[in-house]
């Protein structure tokens, strides 16, 4: 719009009419597009869901910030706190909000000083609201706060960390309690064994040459016993299912000791574990140079262990086996990935190999629960990371954790 009223006053200087009744038709259009941007982006400012205020910071002599005044206001901001815009505009923070010190300066301040928006959330207790709060400085000195309102979500994750903590407790009931009873069952199938064979003794020598021997003897010397394998073999079973949870269950409850992981030193640490495994078959472990995350070493250790053993354990046969892992660093997270050419795993069990006990195989010659997925997607979560996997039948599978940087 300057250069369209420098070319008038040019056009004014040379008397040129023409000139200047062209440039003030197109001064015209020029000021009618300004004010139809300005009507637009005023309309979207009114209608927000969330609530933007505009401000100017202010220093003491020494350059500190100390407080800041209200510029504006849209009416998200009114009808949640309940103040107006000719009520907070020309106010200062401190006065409006009566904090002599008011809330989140610093975080203001190093907005302004660096021009790099922030993000935070917070608590109003004044109006008992939450807000995801982001913060950008549209010009020198001047900063707007735009909040979005996430009470809601901040309840159901109140609930729900409620609820997952119920979850743990049933967990660890089944997982401990369930053990005593079952070692009971054991324990007594074990007694009635001995018991039978003192009974045998007596009624052996009592049966000889009855009508119904044969009858006895299938009876104890085959029924019933048959009958306490079973029970010894589903014992068994539930108290191999009842480890799995407890495992889950501890591992869940475990407090995180989070710091910057050395993850060479890690996967040495891991490769050294499984020696003994590794000597039992051919196999080429390729670790390249790993970026270091954010997370707690040993559960992380867990994690790296699992897949390892995994990728030994559901090898190809006759084929020389391969594991390729590596990481690299995308945005604040790091890529790891373990990769084998083992047997692979059928699109159809791919989504289901992170369940608790689910196994490709179930009655696969590998031993297994089918939980060392599943607790290496539990460490993941726990470390806010992601898991996936990639797998062709016949072919190899390739799992990836995604871990936080190092800050
Ligand atoms: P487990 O090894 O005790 O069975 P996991 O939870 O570790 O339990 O794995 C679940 C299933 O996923 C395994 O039973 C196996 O069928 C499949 N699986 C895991 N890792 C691999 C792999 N590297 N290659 C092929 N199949 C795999």
């Amino acid at each position: 719009m300057q250069k369209t009223i420098d070319h008038i006053l040019s056009a004014l200087d040379a008397g040129d009419r023409d000139t200047v009744n062209e440039h003030i038709r197109i001064l015209k259009e020029q000021v009618g597009e300004t004010q139809n941007r300005e009507k637009t982006f005023l309309a979207l400012f009114n209608s927000m869901t969330e609530m933007v205020v505009l401000h100017e910071m202010i220093y003491d002599d020494e350059g500190r910030a100390v407080d800041y005044t209200i510029l504006d206001c849209n009416p998200k901001f009114t009808e949640l706190t309940g103040i107006t815009r000719e009520r907070a505009a020309g106010k200062r923070a401190s006065e409006l909000y009566g904090r002599s010190l008011p809330r989140f300066l610093d975080v203001y301040a190093e907005v302004l000083r660096t021009g790099e928006p922030k993000t935070y959330t917070s608590y109003f207790e004044e109006i008992d609201r939450h807000f995801k709060i982001s913060v950008v400085s549209p010009s020198p000195g001047r900063f707007a706060t735009i909040a979005s309102e996430i009470t809601e979500i901040k309840q159901i994750e109140k609930e729900l960390s409620v609820k997952n903590g119920e979850l743990e407790n049933y967990l660890y009931i089944a997982s401990h309690d369930l053990r005593s009873p079952l070692i009971n069952i054991q324990g007594f199938a074990r007694r009635l064994e001995g018991q039978m064979e003192k009974a045998d003794a007596m009624l052996s020598p009592l049966m000889k040459g009855r009508d119904d021997a044969a009858e006895f003897d299938t009876l104890w010397n085959h029924d019933i016993p048959s009958s306490l394998k079973t029970i010894h073999a589903n014992v068994d079973k539930i108290e191999s299912l009842l480890n799995g949870l407890l495992q889950i269950s501890r591992t869940g409850r475990e407090t995180m000791n989070a710091k910057t992981v050395d993850m060479n030193g890690l996967l040495k640490q891991v490769t050294d574990n499984l020696k003994f495994e590794m000597t039992q078959v051919t196999v080429d472990v390729k670790i390249a140079e790993l970026p270091p995350c954010f997370g707690d070493e040993s559960l992380l250790e867990r994690v790296f262990h699992n897949l390892l053993s995994n990728a030994l354990k559901y090898r190809k046969q006759g084929r020389p086996l391969e594991i390729k892992i590596q990481g690299q660093k995308q945005y604040n997270r790091i890529r790891y990935s373990v990769e084998d050419n083992g047997r692979g795993i059928s699109p159809r069990h791919l989504g289901k190999i992170w369940d608790v006990f689910y196994r490709v195989d179930s009655r696969a010659a590998e031993s297994g629960e089918g939980i060392g997925l599943s607790i290496v997607k539990q460490i993941t979560e726990m470390h806010r990371g992601r898991v996936a996997v990639e797998s062709e039948e016949g072919a190899g599978t390739k799992f990836i954790i995604e871990l936080p940087s190092v800050k």
